[in-house]
């Protein structure tokens, strides 16, 4: 049966539904960038919020800039806003309606409809998915870039913008001009800072083509940071089989796992939902959990990705099950990860590290191996070399994290040690090719790549432990060498 307000009392007994009366919801929330995650997270926790018959007058309203959020729009309005969402718990799956997203802003060419949404006063929170790669970061410097086309587009015509950054500053300057105070603006995407990224390229923006409204932004808009974790694969035709398996007809159905996590800071001048009481986390210590985040969860993803890649290995648990990857990362994260992190409050490292080890190892999530060895190019600097450089300057060893990041470049080789080729799975592919056909003989020229690896390529220790451990790869084979390293 067809997901709508009409079928909801009609659904299976085992699928669970709002527990509130949506038509009391009013929208204070715009979110930009309706993809899985933000449908998986954001939307579960407002529903659970809902639930408890408070903050009814934070309800979302749905946008975005592209083409793909057109046709996500039009599916949800046709299911009146809800989203199916599937928990993939090994031992019980179990599936749930969301009903926080109140409606969707009309996708257009310039953005109107989304600027007037976004200037309403009842309006205090703008949020955004807009993934890692949508905030105009230049990879050589890692700041905001203003040359951007798309930025140089939106400066020329500040009117009618087609990022969602001009979108936003448009209605912040009909806001000022109304009197209304300016809405808080809160990045969810999984980028280091994502508050003051986001805010870099909100003022970078505005700065471009009004500098005083840049200046009032830089002065009155909050951009709190915030760490997001949930495991949330793309829907296909697993995922859409599953949702049928529990009655559902639902045009764009979320799986995810079972753990969920947000810490964010508490910086909301017009007002938040009461989100810590469905378990999101407030402190000033965002940095400390981003940290623990992305180097053992992400650095974790990266270290099992190559080896299993080069095994030829679809699924990151089927990599969890291969004792010898298990063990590989396991050895990594306690003797050289772990020791490195500054403590984070209320919270185990051992324990947060035994919790990855299981949800990577959770078979109903059937994450590829492909998607986690995706964009070493980016990932690598944030998830395993700032490892790597802390160890470096402390005057520890890297074994591990040095294997990791060899095993990175034998697979950016585009064969997998059985000899099959490797499709293109990198933005930078073909440069990242060149170079590791070049490392073959003279390692020492993967490292060189001071976008990637900064100026360790001038740390003699490292050159000599990476030569070492890339030629060994490259004579015995990845599980030679990691069977050395676990002696
Ligand atoms: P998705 O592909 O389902 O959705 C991506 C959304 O971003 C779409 O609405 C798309 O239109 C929009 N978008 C993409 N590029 C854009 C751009 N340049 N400008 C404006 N909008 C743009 O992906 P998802 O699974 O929802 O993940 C989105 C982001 O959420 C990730 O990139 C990450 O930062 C964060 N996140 C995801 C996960 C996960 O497991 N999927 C976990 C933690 C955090």
């Amino acid at each position: 049966m067809k997901l709508s307000n009409e079928t909801l009392d009609l659904l299976p007994d085992d699928v669970a539904r709002p527990g509130y009366d949506r038509s009391d919801l009013s929208a204070g929330i715009v979110h930009i960038g309706c993809g899985n995650f933000h449908r998986a997270h954001q939307a579960v926790y407002l529903d659970d919020l809902f639930n408890l018959g408070i903050g009814h007058d934070w309800a979302l309203l749905g946008a975005g800039v592209r083409a793909g959020d057109a046709k996500m729009g039009e599916a949800l309005m046709a299911q009146d806003g809800m989203s199916s969402v599937i928990e993939l718990d090994p031992s019980a799956k179990s599936a749930r309606v969301i009903g926080a997203m109140t409606g969707f802003v009309p996708v257009a060419s310039g953005n109107a409809p989304l600027i007037a949404a976004m200037s309403d006063p009842g309006i205090r929170i703008v949020s955004l998915t807009v993934t890692e790669g949508g905030y105009f970061i230049d990879p050589e410097t890692g700041t905001f870039s203003p040359t951007h086309p798309d930025i140089a587009a939106d400066a020329a015509n500040p009117d009618a913008p087609e990022t969602a950054f001009g979108a936003m500053i448009a209605a912040l300057k009909a806001r000022r001009a109304a009197d209304v105070a300016p809405f808080t603006v809160m990045c969810c995407d999984n980028v280091p800072h994502n508050g003051h990224v986001t805010r870099d390229a909100v003022v970078g923006l505005a700065q471009l083509s009004d500098p005083e409204l840049a200046g009032w932004i830089k002065s009155n808009v909050a951009f709190p940071n915030s760490m997001v974790d949930r495991i949330t694969p793309a829907t296909g035709p697993r995922e859409r089989a599953l949702a049928e398996s529990f009655g559902l007809e639902d045009a764009a159905p979320v799986t995810c796992e079972p753990f969920r996590q947000w810490v964010m800071e508490d910086h909301f001048p017009a007002g938040r939902p009461a989100l810590e009481k469905v378990g999101v986390t407030f402190t000033e210590a965002v940095d400390r959990f981003e940290t623990m985040k992305i180097r053992i969860l992400n650095g974790g993803h990266a270290i099992i990705a190559y080896a299993g890649g080069l095994r030829d290995i679809e699924f990151a648990h089927e990599a969890m099950a291969d004792p010898q990857i298990r063990a590989y990362l396991d050895k990594i994260e306690t003797s050289e990860i772990l020791p490195i992190i500054p403590p984070v409050p209320d919270t185990d490292l051992s324990a947060y590290k035994q919790l990855i080890l299981e949800r990577f190892s959770n078979p109903e999530v059937a994450d590829t191996i492909r998607r986690l060895c995706f964009d070493g190019f980016n990932r690598q600097p944030k998830f395993i070399i700032t490892s790597i450089r802390d160890r470096l300057t402390r005057g520890l060893g890297c074994d591990g994290l040095v294997l990791a990041s060899a095993l990175w470049c034998r697979y950016c080789y585009g064969t997998t040690e059985t000899g099959a080729e490797i499709a293109a799975n990198d933005p930078n592919w073909d440069r990242l090719v060149a170079q590791s056909k070049a490392a073959k003989t003279r390692p020492a020229a993967w490292l060189e790549m001071s976008e990637i690896y900064g100026d360790l390529s001038k740390n003699d220790a490292l050159v000599a432990q990476f030569t070492k451990t890339l030629k060994d790869v490259w004579a015995r084979g990845s599980q030679a060498v990691i069977t050395d390293y676990l002696k």
